[in-house]
Order: C-alpha cells, then structure tokens, then sequence
C-alpha cells in the first residue's frame, strides 16, 4: 500500500514510530494528485511548497525529540472557503478569484497549532451553494467511482480527493447537507458537527444560522481525530457554544447493544432508489443484529423542511452576500460611476445559482412574513426531533435518496438540484449532528451512504454507533478503480 492509501491514524503510527517522515507521506499524496488531479479535478489551488516546507519542520521537531500532536504532519485539503492567511480564498467564485486572506479561520489556527499540513483548496459549489459541485466558476468535480458522474456538493472537492486518495484528511462544510451529501455519494465518512461545535470564524458565510465545518475522512476513527482537533469554544464566533470537548476517540467502542435507535418513516420516500433503500434497510438490520434496539419513529413535519430551509438559506444568503459589491474585496467590474459598478461587479462576479438565491432571498425578506413562517416551522422541526430524542439515542437513515448522478443531469432544473438534500437538510434547521458513513454499493459500483444523527452535542453516540458499524462491515475499505489503472 502507498502513502497516500493510509488513514491519518495509520500514518501517526508510522510518524510516531519513525518509519516514515511527513516529508515521505506529503510527496505521495502530491505524487498522486500530479497523476489523477487531471481527471478528477478535486482542487482550486494546490500549496506544495509550503506544504513540503511545513511537512520538513514537523520532521524536524520529531527528530528533535519535541512533543508533537497526534495528528502532526498529517496532509489536510481544505474546502475553499475556509480562510488561510495568504492563501487564496475564493469560495469557487469569480468574485473572490483574486481574494488572498489576511488571517487564519479559528479552524486552520487550531490545525496549524497541531503540526497538520495544508496541501490545497478544494473545488465547492459557487459559495456552497449547489448539490453536486457543477456550480463552481472555474471546474466541475468528477466523482472518482464514476468520473461521468457528480461527486455531490456542495464539498465534492474535498469528498473526491479523500476517495480518490489525493488528500489523507479533509475539512467541508454543512449548511444543508454538503459535508454528509458528497461523502455519502463518493463512499467516505462526513460529519457535521452540532451547530456551535465548530468555530466558524473565517468560514465565508452562506447561512450563518445553518452553516457548519466538519471533517471529510477516510474512516471513523479519522474523523474522530479531527474533532478533537478542530471543536470547542471561540470568542469570536458569537453563536460558538462553551461546552466541554470530550476526547472523541474514546467514543470508538465497537459495541450498540442496548443502544436506542428510530428510524424515521418520514425518510423512506417515494421516488427515492430501491438499492439505496435496500443497502440501509440491511444496514439497520445488522445493527439490531448486534444488539440494538429498533423502532419506528416520526417526524411529522419533515415535508416541509425543504421550503422551510430554501427560504431561509436564501434570506440569510442575501444578507451574508451582501458585502460584495466590488468595494472591499475580490473582483471589480469597469463602469462609469458607482451604482454602475456596484451593480457590474454583482451581475459579473457571481453565477447563476447564487444570483438566483440573492434575488429569492431579497424577495422573501421584503415579504417578512413568509420568512417568520419559515422559523416558526424550523421550530416544529426541531421539535420532532425533540421529542424521538426522549426515548431514542440515535436516528438512522438514508443521507441522500440516490447515488450520485451524472454531470449535466440536473442543472436545467434548479429545484430538483434540492432534492439530493431531503434528508440532511432537518439537521441543519435544528442544529443537531449526523454523519454519514459508506453502507454499501449499487449494482453500478456507485457508494451508498447511511445518515446516523443524534440529539445536539451527542457526536459521541454517533461516532460510536458509526465505529460499531464499520468495524462490522468492510464498505470503507473499497477504493474506486481510478487506483487500480493508474
Ligand atoms: N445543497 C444545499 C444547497 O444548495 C446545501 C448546501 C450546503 O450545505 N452548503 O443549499
């Protein structure tokens, strides 16, 4: 096996033993990228300077006998909107093409303090808007299981890099769904953390009351790793919540019995396919096989979740956008006088989707009533989810309704692009956590993903049921022929 196949935790052994350094291990991950980028088109910006610079300092401190953290010179790939002093932030948008920021994200602090090394920025959706990676400015993302179909959005880039072995670990974030989306579509872990787990200062905003990062890994126990990396408490984010951080990775108990888990009727629709239905109806069933317990749950209000969520992504995404304007950052468009360029600048730097969620949410905002309908459902949302929380640990169900579709298949028809998210977009209104792990493959060889979420707070039930899962089954351990033929 190569470098580059290994989990992060895989590779903190060999560091820790020293049989191989974090120079070793950043040059196959770029030796990979340099074979398979071209097909697969995970990245925005690639750093291998730095990140060959970073890798030699952390080898460095090791030779030197210095106490290093457990995830030290491990390679990361960040989704591009998150901020890296210096480096280019550009969200995947012609308005920010240019945008170099000036700071850390509390994100890549907390990364940076822990010795990891930043390899690239990753392709998204423009300003993580979109389910499938198609609305970026400058490339669409192919999916390495199948390279004609989409990897799923709006963090495709990081989902595909991870399963195409480009990067070790992977930072996405989650505003309806594009953390656990992707990975489920490209056969790798994603988790979206409890809203205010993770700081989000210096996430560029979409929907600042759903948006969340989290880690896009290899396996379980990666993910758990990156959590404690990442989570707890930050001045600067004012919805940042101060609540202890547990040592996730002694939530990775191989063991469910007597674990409590619902499974939603709500989230087994009509139209969704039967093979993704089938792979997680087995899925539960090998759960109840080693000792959960199952039941039926409900939650009523599911239906509406969808319009409840496009009209509040679009509000709080006119109001979040609304800064760029050609004044303060990125692109400026040539015009005569100011509102001319205000409005040139706007027209040009930003896409179609993004036009479309600006124009929705200026419209739904003017009409504020429509917007106060929208929170009072978000309320009775969560209020579901209340309510299972009382008697059940833990939720199980599909994370998307089918495998990943083909490029083109869908981008004449915006409103069926929100269907990918009927299932995660429920976590977001309430804040709560899911993961979504690999439970298996499609006759075509495309990965199925399973959505466990859990009352706010609860990761480490999820990351338990999540392990127990995958230590049953082998799903996560399958690799796309893309690294066979190379
Ligand atoms: N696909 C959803 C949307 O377009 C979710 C996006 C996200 O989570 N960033 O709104």
């Amino acid at each position: 096996m190569k470098l580059n196949e290994l989990t992060a935790h895989e590779i903190r052994e060999l560091i820790r033993k020293g049989e191989v350094s974090s120079e070793e291990v950043t040059k196959s991950v770029f030796e990979r990228i340099e074979k398979v980028e071209k097909k697969i088109n995970s990245f925005v910006t690639l750093t291998k300077e730095e990140a060959l610079r970073e890798a030699r300092s952390v080898d460095e401190k090791i030779r030197k006998k210095k106490k290093i953290s457990p995830l030290a010179g491990v390679p990361i790939a960040i989704k591009d909107n998150m901020c890296i002093d210096g480096v280019l932030t550009t969200c995947s948008s012609k308005i920010l093409e240019n945008f170099r920021s000036p700071y850390d994200a509390t994100v890549i602090k907390r990364l940076k303090a822990n010795d990891l090394v930043f390899i690239g920025k990753t392709n998204m959706d423009e300003f993580a808007m979109g389910s499938s990676t198609e609305n970026s400015a400058f490339e669409i993302t192919h999916n390495p299981w199948d390279l004609e179909a989409i990897p799923g959005g709006s963090s495709g880039g990081s989902a595909a890099t991870i399963a195409s072995d480009e990067a070790i670990l992977a930072l996405g974030s989650d505003t309806g769904g594009s953390i656990r989306q992707p990975a489920s579509l490209c056969g790798v872990v994603g988790l979206k953390p409890t809203y205010g787990r993770v700081s989000r200062y210096g996430l560029i905003a979409f929907a600042s009351s759903l948006d969340q990062i989290g880690p896009i890994t290899k396996d379980v126990r990666d993910s758990a790793l990156l959590m404690n990396v990442i989570s707890g408490y930050d001045e600067r984010d004012s919805t940042s919540c101060n609540y202890p951080v547990p040592d996730y990775t002694e939530s990775l108990i191989s063991d469910v019995k007597g674990v409590k888990i619902g499974v939603p009727k709500e989230y087994f629709v009509k139209g969704m396919d039967e093979e993704v239905e089938k792979s997680v109806k087995d899925a539960i069933g090998l759960l109840e096989k080693l000792g959960a317990k199952v039941e039926e749950v409900f939650l009523p209000h599911t239906e509406y979740a969808l319009a409840t969520y496009c009209l509040i992504v679009s509000t709080e995404a006119s109001t979040d956008l609304a800064y760029y304007d050609g004044v303060g950052y990125g692109y400026r468009a040539q015009s005569r006088n100011l509102d001319e360029m205000y409005q040139n600048t706007r027209e040009k730097g930003f896409g179609d989707e993004v036009k479309r969620r600006i124009m929705l949410g200026t419209y739904v905002f003017s009409h504020y009533d429509y917007y106060l309908k929208a929170q009072k459902v978000r309320t009775l949302v969560k209020e579901d989810f209340d309510k299972v929380f009382e008697k059940c640990d833990c939720l199980i169900t599909p994370t998307s309704p089918t495998p990943a579709f083909k490029i083109g298949e869908k981008m004449d028809d915006p409103l069926r692009m929100y269907f990918p998210d009927i299932f995660t977009v429920p976590a977001n209104l309430a804040g709560i956590p899911g993961i979504s792990i690999p439970c298996g493959f499609t006759k075509k060889g495309l990965p199925v993903g399973l959505q466990i979420l859990a009352k706010p707070f609860a990761e480490e039930t999820i990351l338990r049921v999540a392990y127990s899962y995958e230590q049953n089954t082998g799903w996560h351990r399958r690799r796309p022929a893309i690294c066979d033929s190379q």
